[in-house]
């Protein structure tokens, strides 16, 4: 699954790409996808009508993100809620110089032919395709008239601060871990404190800081609530400027793989060496994730 330095690198690249084209005509080819959220879902005829019929000929005027979330927004205020979550994948191929912008799934699970029988969704673009693919089919792409009717369902009224928002600051910061308790990992998981941190930068911002992913919240210093909260703020901006990072197959949006991997210290590195000390990485199940960290440098 996608972290946030994932999604903003594909919304970044495909951004370059489709802003400023026209749809010039949707085909939806599995229903259930435009149709709402969560596993229950079933296709709805009325709904893939509606969603045909809002898109074809607006503009695209810019693609922004909330958490996970990508919006791409249309003209005269509509827009599609996208949102990759296990396997979706967004590929963009150009017309004109049959340039691909992919990023999601990894695309050779596609073997580069599109469409495939993974696509579900096809947008032809003035000058190119962007096609929706999802191998479980558990991604969405719905269509809102504004962003207050996504509001309404809620859907972004449990997400904590964005890593890189100016309201992410150390004193909320320190004031939220004061307020909480339980273990370390799972609070710097959980997308009602901090959106983004998914199992790989998690272990990273512990490590940088010093402290173990396992450590009870109600036992963390200032100091060390200063330590993590400098981390967060170091190492999302590095990954998405490296271009997130290439672990779970994850592909960027010109197709290259994220680098930010060639920069972890301890994710997937159980029992090699510490970068830091030399001794061995332990690795162990904390907040029921697979985790690694230093049992002599993290405290
Ligand atoms: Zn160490």
């Amino acid at each position: 699954m996608p972290e946030l330095p994932e999604v903003e690198s594909l919304r970044r690249g495909l951004e370059e790409f489709v802003v400023g084209q026209r749809v010039r005509n949707v085909e939806v080819l599995l229903g259930k996808i435009v149709s709402g959220r969560g596993t229950k879902r079933t296709n709805d005829e009325s709904k893939v009508k509606n969603f045909c019929a809002k898109i074809s000929g607006k503009k695209i005027l810019s693609i922004t993100r909330r958490a996970k979330n990508m919006m791409i927004n249309l003209e005269r205020g509509g827009m599609l809620l996208v949102h990759l979550k296990m396997t979706g994948q967004l590929v963009y191929k150009s017309n004109k110089d049959n340039s691909t912008v992919s990023g999601g799934h990894p695309i050779q699970l596609s073997d580069n032919k599109l469409p495939n029988k993974h696509t579900y969704i096809i947008f032809t673009l003035e000058d190119g395709v962007l096609y929706y693919n999802d191998v479980r089919q558990f991604g969405y792409v719905l269509y809102f008239d504004s962003i207050e009717e996504i509001n309404k369902l809620g859907h972004f009224d449990d997400l904590g601060w964005e890593p890189l928002d100016e309201g992410f600051t150390l004193a909320a910061f320190t004031e939220k871990m004061k307020s909480k308790k339980g273990i370390l990992k799972k609070l710097l998981l959980d997308q009602k404190v901090v959106v983004g941190l998914g199992n790989i930068y998690a272990d990273e911002v512990c490590y940088e800081a010093g402290v173990r992913p396992d450590r009870k919240v109600e036992t963390l210093s200032k100091k060390e609530i200063q330590k993590l909260y400098n981390s967060i703020i170091r190492i999302i901006p590095r990954a998405i400027e490296l271009g997130g990072s290439s672990v779970a197959d994850y592909l960027l949006a010109d197709g290259s793989r994220g680098n930010y991997a060639h920069e972890h210290k301890v994710y997937k590195r159980g029992g090699k060496k510490c970068f830091k000390c030399g001794r061995e990485l332990n690795k162990s199940e904390v907040a029921g994730r697979t985790t690694v960290y230093c049992g002599f440098d993290q405290k």
